[in-house]
């Protein structure tokens, strides 16, 4: 809105200028003057680096960090923004560079209109193989800009409840004790906890021992494909199953179909994919091999086809997790808007920030909590 009444300010002030301009000019300017309040109806795509800065260093089973990369995206239209992101963690394999390089391709002038979601997102998926991370920062950016023409927010265009939001899970990255229990205590407001294991016997049970002297919230275990044989995987399983863990998500590489199969067959514990499940198309043969998938927008290429993975794992009688990578409260409160459907989320990206730079949807006693803002329910800080 105060876009809106920056534009109606400055086209005010160049209807006075214009007073002394002649027939000719005021005409152009009248010209420029309705563009200005109505917006162009020409689609407009925006772009630009931004570092997120973690509040700790952040490691997962193979690499530590303290920043993540992030592009921000926005696209204009009719004097109104969409604003979307692309997240960059190192191991995907996507940079800043390369989603500039993408974004830099994309022409969105062929479109008359962001509504054409379809279309724009066919398109926009030919113009590469990968950079799912640069696709989904401009679905993304479609989805809020759509979302605020229809004054609507996401979770209502798509009719789910949102009462029904899981709590999100607040992660304790692999460190050393001390470490682990400021951490712990760190995450009292949460209901659940999201652990990193993935290393060795040891470690893993230092761990999840460390958090239990410090409390009993449930906790979701996820080794990042770090085990590496389907009987070990299995002890481990037994031993977390005593300790109040209740699911257990990508146990061993994504390769090892078959010793996920037999894994799922034997676990106490729901298994969940995430690593061996990137996109749409590659749920169908992860059926029988896991319980679930783990759902993230930078994986998938934003929130269509995230939609259309929740229809299909569902039709498939699979269960639901939404997830996250390091993210600002953009990509975030975007994913946020498919957690009705959801069993289990990860949506703490925005949290292990330090300078994020939207304010969207909010955690709440442990709970997602979906707010009436439309598109994805984000202002800019
Ligand atoms: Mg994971």
């Amino acid at each position: 809105m105060t876009t809106r009444r920056d534009f109606l300010r400055t086209a005010g002030v160049v209807t006075a200028a214009a007073a002394i301009l002649n027939p000719f000019e005021i005409f152009a300017q009248t010209r420029k003057d309705s563009r200005a309040i109505s917006g162009s109806k020409k689609m407009q795509l925006t772009f630009r680096p931004y570092d997120a800065q973690m509040r700790h260093v952040f490691t997962i089973a193979n690499s530590s960090r303290t920043t993540t990369p992030i592009v921000l995206t926005e696209i204009s239209y009719d004097g109104m923004v969409g604003y979307g992101e692309a997240a960059l963690p190192p191991y995907l394999g996507e940079t800043q560079a390369s989603v500039m390089e993408f974004l830099k391709k994309v022409d969105l002038s062929k479109f008359s209109s962001p509504f054409e979601i379809q279309d724009i997102m066919t398109y926009i998926e030919s113009l590469s193989t990968n950079n799912t991370a640069a696709k989904a920062s401009v679905d993304i950016a479609l989805h809020d800009l759509v979302g605020k023409i229809m004054g609507q927010p996401w979770w209502k265009i798509w009719g789910f409840n949102a009462a029904n939001t899981p709590n999100t899970s607040f992660t304790v990255g692999l460190d050393t004790e001390e470490v682990v229990k400021e951490k712990t205590k760190e995450a009292s407001p949460y209901k659940v906890i999201k652990v990193k294991l993935g290393r060795d016997e040891k470690t893993d049970k230092m761990m999840i021992e460390t958090i239990r002297s410090v409390t009993n919230t449930p906790i979701c275990v996820d080794a990042n494909q770090g085990w590496k044989e389907k009987h070990y995987a299995l002890n481990m399983i037994h031993w977390l199953n005593e300790r109040n863990v209740t699911m257990i998500e990508q146990p061993m590489s994504k390769y090892l179909y078959d010793e996920h199969a037999w894994l799922t067959e034997n676990s106490p514990l729901p298994i969940i994919a995430d690593e061996a499940c990137q996109r749409l198309t590659d749920i169908p043969k992860l059926k029988g091999a896991y319980s679930g998938i783990n759902i993230k927008l930078m994986k998938c290429t934003g929130m269509r086809e995230a939609r259309e993975m929740v229809s299909l794992a569902k039709a498939l009688h699979m269960r639901l997790m939404i997830g996250c990578m390091t993210e600002t409260s953009c990509a975030i409160s975007a994913a946020a808007q498919l957690a009705p459907e959801m069993e289990w989320a990860d949506l703490d990206g925005n949290l292990l920030i330090a300078n994020d730079c939207y304010k969207g949807v909010q955690i709440v006693d442990g709970k997602i909590t979906l707010n009436e803002l439309p598109g994805i329910g984000i202002a800019k800080l």
